[in-house]
């Protein structure tokens, strides 16, 4: 079996402010906060995962709130939004509740699909389309949002590059995703058939200068793999082609692996395991901060550094 990834595992995006985040994406959104944790690298930051009700892979977005932080510049090198799929007829639901909590929204056909496009309170383009594709996603009965209305998880990501050349090169040759159509100079590209979750487009264009990391901005774009040996094959093959894997990184909930595609956009290999039930009760994920272990020793003073999240 060849060595490949399987879709979207999370994205990871920057916030401003740690409570407005919070409460925008388990009060209006519906997600669970299923961790609440720092930023490995640096611990003075949250890190904070909102997904469905387990955090299934492919249902997680996650932010580092840094308020202090310039606005993100969208441009090459840079992810510019994240679908996510509403269930069958749920839009119209969608659309009313968005526009109730004050967010601006446009609807836009793509591929054919129906798309609420919209951004978060701190600027990370937003959309919505209904996919009742099959995938591993449970409902949060504690969601403000009906179990019928949830959403299902990651269905899309998009991009932006200089030249298309290269990052294609990787997505279909390294990867295993292969072109599926194009409009409006979106390139879609799908994998293990091209279901939600299991889609990513992306637009290049020369003219395009380098953007930049901020608030609203997305940091990086993480891909399933099944366990450490497909990460590491994927790995080698990725470090074949001319490009410089990070080594695996223990994230304790996954293991991760890190690497620059050639058009500058982070991209991250995350194992579909052990997941996030591992240090906490089920029933419980995400309500107090949890540390990796080998941060335990300083919680005290971590603690003192974040600020207080009320949910
Ligand atoms: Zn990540």
């Amino acid at each position: 079996m060849n060595a490949q990834v399987h879709g979207l595992h999370h994205i990871t995006a920057i916030a401003g402010d740690a409570q407005e985040n919070l409460d925008f994406y388990t009060k209006v959104m519906g997600l669970r906060l299923v961790k609440k944790s720092i930023n490995q690298d640096a611990p003075d930051t949250y890190h904070l995962f909102f997904a469905d009700k387990h955090g299934n892979p492919g249902t997680d977005l996650t932010f580092f709130p840094w308020p202090a932080m310039q606005p993100a510049q969208t441009g090459a090198g840079m992810a510019v939004e994240v679908t996510f799929a509403a269930p069958g007829g749920s839009l119209d639901y969608w659309k009313a509740r968005l526009e109730e909590n004050g967010i601006t929204l446009k609807e836009e056909i793509r591929f054919g699909d129906r798309h609420l496009v919209f951004s978060d309170p701190h600027g990370l383009g937003l959309a919505l389309t209904e996919s009742d594709d099959e995938r591993d996603v449970a409902a949060w009965e504690k969601s403000p949002v009906p179990e019928d209305k949830q959403l299902r998880g990651m269905h899309n990501t998009r991009f932006q590059v200089k030249e298309l050349k290269f990052t294609e090169m990787l997505l279909t040759e390294i990867m295993g995703y292969s072109r599926m159509s194009e409009e409006n100079g979106w390139v879609r590209y799908g994998i293990d058939g091209g279901t939600s979750g299991n889609l990513i487009e992306v637009k290049a264009d020369a003219k395009l200068s380098y953007g930049q990391w901020g608030t609203g901005g997305i940091h990086h774009i993480a891909f399933r793999v099944k366990d450490t040996e497909e990460e590491m094959q994927v790995r080698d093959k990725v470090m074949k082609f001319g490009l410089m894997p990070s080594q695996q990184i223990d994230r304790f909930w996954f293991k991760s692996v890190y690497f620059k595609e050639p058009g500058g956009v982070l991209f991250e290999l995350a194992t579909d395991g052990p997941g996030f039930d591992r240090d906490e009760d089920p029933e419980k994920l995400g309500e107090t901060l949890i540390l990796p272990p080998w941060y335990e020793d300083k919680r005290e003073e971590i603690e003192k550094g974040l600020p207080d999240l009320k949910h």
